[in-house]
């Protein structure tokens, strides 16, 4: 059992060796913040099986953000609208949201405790960039205040990447981008989404292969761009997308 006194590994070595970039002495501070409210979030709330420090540093932090820095379009200062679906205990979106802060993040789960957890770890943070949303999916991509809203969608560990991709393309603008964070992949995978994407009005943009710096895991982030609009019908009602994948 980890305590909430445990401390985070600082790593700025490994930060700057993979992603040329170092969390700042403040942004340290709201990691460390965050993993002592997740680990108490869990004692309620089944939010992740991953606990201590250097586990939490890499598959929560180094994961969530290794797909996103170094992506050009981030390069530039502006603001952006970005929606995490499926955020659970708020990864990715929350490293992301302390690491960006002049994004505005949405942190969507369909399970209210969730949420409500969320809320509150937001207050304790003093995070003012991020909103939660609770809500399905399905259900929020044929809102007229969701869908196509967004100029960045992030979503980790909620489905078949089919399944994530009838989630996450209709909440983006045309020319937005999507990132489909996933373990394992191959060439059928690609095959597959590739037929998936086209019928949602994206393409795969790239996939990008990477070795987390710890347990040396597989990690691949399927970049999705989002060329024309995604036909009505998509997504399909609560439920039918994970019933009968694309
Ligand atoms: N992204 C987080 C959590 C993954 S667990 C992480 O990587 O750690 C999957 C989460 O997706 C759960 O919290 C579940 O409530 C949520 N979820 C599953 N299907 C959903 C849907 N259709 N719409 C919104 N949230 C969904």
């Amino acid at each position: 059992m980890n305590d909430i006194d445990d401390k985070l590994p600082l790593m700025t070595e490994i930060w700057e060796k993979t992603l040329s970039w170092q969390p700042k002495d403040w942004q340290q501070q709201q990691f460390q913040e965050l993993y002592q409210q997740i680990l108490l979030g869990n004692l309620q709330l089944n939010l992740t099986r991953i606990t201590s420090p250097i586990d939490f540093w890499e598959k929560h932090l180094w994961d969530s953000l290794t797909g996103i820095i170094g992506l050009t379009e981030i390069e530039t200062k502006k603001s952006i609208r970005v929606i995490d679906i499926g955020t659970g205990g708020g990864f990715p979106g929350l490293p992301i949201a302390i690491a960006f802060p002049h994004w505005k993040i949405t942190l969507l789960d369909s399970t209210h405790k969730k949420i409500a957890f969320l809320d509150n770890l937001l207050t304790q943070l003093s995070i003012h960039n991020v909103k939660t949303l609770v809500g399905r999916a399905e259900a929020i991509g044929q809102t007229d205040s969701h869908r196509k809203s967004y100029d960045l969608a992030l979503i980790r560990a909620v489905g078949k990447a089919s399944v994530c991709a009838e989630y996450a393309v209709p909440l983006v603008k045309k020319g937005g981008l999507v990132i489909l964070y996933r373990g394992h992949w191959s060439q059928e995978d690609t095959s597959h989404l590739e037929f998936v994407a086209e019928q949602l009005g994206s393409k795969i943009e790239s996939i990008e292969t990477l070795h987390t710096p710890i347990s040396d895991s597989i990690r691949h982030c399927i970049y999705l761009r989002k060329y024309s609009s995604t036909p009505p019908k998509f997504p399909r009602p609560v439920g039918v997308p994970n019933q009968k994948p694309l």
